[in-house]
């Protein structure tokens, strides 16, 4: 019989796993029975929608078996079994989901916690088995066959025996080794306690045979070991239980169990509704940003369950954009079983749900923020660009939902703060709700345009996410103060300097238009600066489009060239502007070779780039000779 490898990734994964030393062997039974318990669910649903099969609820259960003596355990179900294909097809390949490519080679060297990552789900036998085997006959067959695998070398498909539907697992469990007692996993009472701790909720009865005592008949002292099958698991699922009877635990166990993340859950939300649409929930709020959540890859849902059978994997419906990270379950009575992907998404019930868990998570968030800060900035830090994401998307028209919810970097704080802190702040003169947008903290820091009005005290956001000035310019305002960026050409500030610089630009006035005409097609206008301190030259802009909106559009694929109309302040403080004038009045060649030097060098300010920079360099060379 040919032996078949596994899939070559699959090998190395497979490998990587069984020899790395992992600490939660004991998730492999969970991995195996809730298998069990979704192939059960498949003939379940396909029972409950097709007339043609009759199910009968005593015949659906998940069978775990020890054998002490030939050192197996073994996971049966009466789901809807494996075809000779899908023993191929589903076992030959290990993490199918595709993640594996995205990791790349050198960060899974040390194998460490992948099952927990990518919830390898059946391959999580090898950690304690060294032999496994598969037999299965799928619904609709009269073949049943076996999958074998010693190792990471392949496995082998033959036909085989099996009077019933569904499958059997059998474990070789390994010999014990000095770190670890796998005896464990042949041992009745580990097993039931694994059992207990992570399958409790499953919806199918777990049977085990257990061995009991009991006084020997006739007699008063001598006792007889005997065996009677009993449901382990208790079979209500987890969020159909009163919140009083779980722990924190309960919860995360859940979450691993249906692998919504690799992390622990930064919070758990139990929702139990009673009204105009009924139904139960468990939401999680991760902790961390899923490696593909900012990709299109991602996609967005909560599992759906109708009275407790599954409906459906990843509901989109039930979670609006902006709340995409949320994992979880929803079961409703109210949901009929039959209904179309189609139809549900207009099902009034479902659009009701969706609404209530939207104000739920909203509601969680913002007690969140306000009792438990730490943990909220752990979220933002997660999750804010999608909040700020939410804010620009659908032409602003969540913004209610989400202008509270959103923090940004605070000059005078130094750590994030929300809008209303800022505005309750205010000074009294304070028009504006002032931002500087840049790639980093740092560079904004160093920013010329933030000088006076870091000098006058007022506070300035920074904006150092790309979408930051996108979603600001849909919000407009956060109670009736507008926003302002700190490039702006006016800043709103009724100031010494801004009468000044108006002075100077009267006075000024044929040399900036020179400068304009010598920059034309570059910068809208040439003038005296309100806000320079120190620097010599400012970029700032008017209108709508912010320089750092151009930058961003044009690094994106289908760059349009919008340009942001620019304008070029010069600080007639600075001695530089002395030499300007001087240049000015008597050469008019340096007077053009400094402009251009100093539109350049307002640029590099601004992280734009230089659209010559040899003839830039080239003039540095001419002003040092
Ligand atoms: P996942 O469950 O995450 O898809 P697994 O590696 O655990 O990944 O299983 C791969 C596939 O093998 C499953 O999606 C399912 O189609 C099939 N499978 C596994 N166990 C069983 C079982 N007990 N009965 C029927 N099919 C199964």
């Amino acid at each position: 019989m040919e032996t078949k490898q596994f899939k070559a990734e699959s090998k190395r994964l497979l490998d990587l796993m069984i020899n790395s030393i992992y600490t939660h062997r004991e998730i492999f039974l969970r991995e195996l029975i809730s298998n069990a318990s979704d192939a059960i669910d498949k003939i379940y649903y396909k029972a409950l929608t097709d007339e043609s099969i009759i199910f009968e609820k005593d015949n659906y259960f998940i069978k775990v078996t020890i054998d002490k003596d030939n050192r197996t355990l073994k996971i049966s179900d009466t789901g809807i079994g494996m075809t000779k294909e899908e023993l191929d097809e589903n076992l030959g390949v290990i993490a199918k989901s595709g993640s594996l490519k995205f990791k790349k080679e050198n960060e899974i060297k040390d194998g460490y916690d992948i099952i927990g990552q990518f919830g390898v789900g059946f391959y999580s036998a090898f950690l304690v088995a060294d032999a496994v085997t598969v037999i299965s006959r799928a619904f609709g067959s009269d073949e049943a066959y076996k999958w074998e695998s010693k190792s990471v070398e392949g496995y082998t498909i033959e036909p085989y025996e099996k009077e019933s539907i569904g499958t059997d697992i059998i474990l070789k469990i390994k010999e014990n080794t000095e770190d670890e007692n796998f005896d464990d996993y042949i041992d009745e009472y580990k097993i039931k306690a694994i059992i207990k701790k992570y399958s409790d909720f499953i919806r199918y009865p777990i049977k085990m045979d257990i061995t009991s005592s009991k006084l020997k008949e006739g007699s008063e002292n001598e006792y007889e070991d005997f065996i009677e099958e009993q449901t382990v698991n208790s079979m209500v699922p987890i969020w159909r239980k009163n919140k009083s009877e779980l722990t924190k635990e309960d919860y995360e166990n859940f979450y691993s169990e249906k692998h919504y993340g690799f992390d622990k859950p930064l919070k758990h939300i139990h929702i139990s509704v009673d009204g105009a649409v009924s139904y139960n929930a468990i939401l999680y709020i991760p902790e961390k940003t899923p490696y593909d959540f900012y990709t299109k890859d991602y996609e967005k849902g909560l599992e759906l369950y109708s009275s407790g059978v599954m409906i459906m994997n990843k509901c989109g419906d039930l979670l609006p954009d902006y709340f995409g990270f949320v994992k979880g379950i929803v079961d409703s009575e109210d949901l009929s079983l039959n209904i179309s992907r189609e139809l549900l998404q207009h099902d009034r019930q479902l659009k009701l749900i969706a609404k209530n868990i939207k104000n739920k998570i909203k509601g969680e968030l913002e007690n969140l923020l306000k009792n438990e800060r730490e943990k909220y900035e752990e979220f933002y830090k997660s999750f804010g660009r999608q909040l700020k994401y939410g804010i620009y998307s659908d032409f602003g028209s969540n913004k209610d939902v989400l202008q509270d919810l959103i923090m940004f970097y605070s000059s005078r704080e130094k750590k994030m703060v929300t809008l209303e802190e800022y505005v309750s702040r205010m000074p009294e003169d304070q028009k504006y709700i002032y931002y500087a947008e840049g790639e980093s903290i740092e560079r904004i820091e160093k920013m010329p345009q933030t000088e006076l009005l870091l000098d006058k005290g007022y506070e300035i956001l920074y904006f150092t996410d790309d979408i930051d000035g996108f979603a600001i310019s849909m919000l407009m305002s956060y109670k009736d103060k507008q926003f302002k960026s700190v490039s702006s050409g006016d800043l709103g500030i009724e100031s010494e300097e801004e009468k000044e610089a108006d002075s100077k630009n009267e006075e000024n006035k044929s040399l900036f238009e020179d400068m304009k005409n010598i920059l034309s097609g570059k910068v809208k206008a040439v003038r005296a600066s309100k806000r320079l301190k120190n620097h010599p030259v400012c970029l700032s802009n008017e209108g709508e489009l912010t320089i750092e909106m151009e930058k961003i559009l044009s690094a994106m694929p289908n760059n349009q060239n919008i340009k942001a109309d620019k304008v070029l302040e010069i600080n007639v403080h600075h001695e530089v502007f002395n030499s300007l004038k001087e240049a000015f009045e008597k050469d008019k060649d340096k007077f053009n070779l400094y402009t251009d030097v100093l539109y350049n060098q307002a640029l590099l300010i601004e992280g734009l780039s230089v659209s010559d920079p040899v003839e830039f360099t080239n003039n540095i060379c001419k002003l040092m000779k």
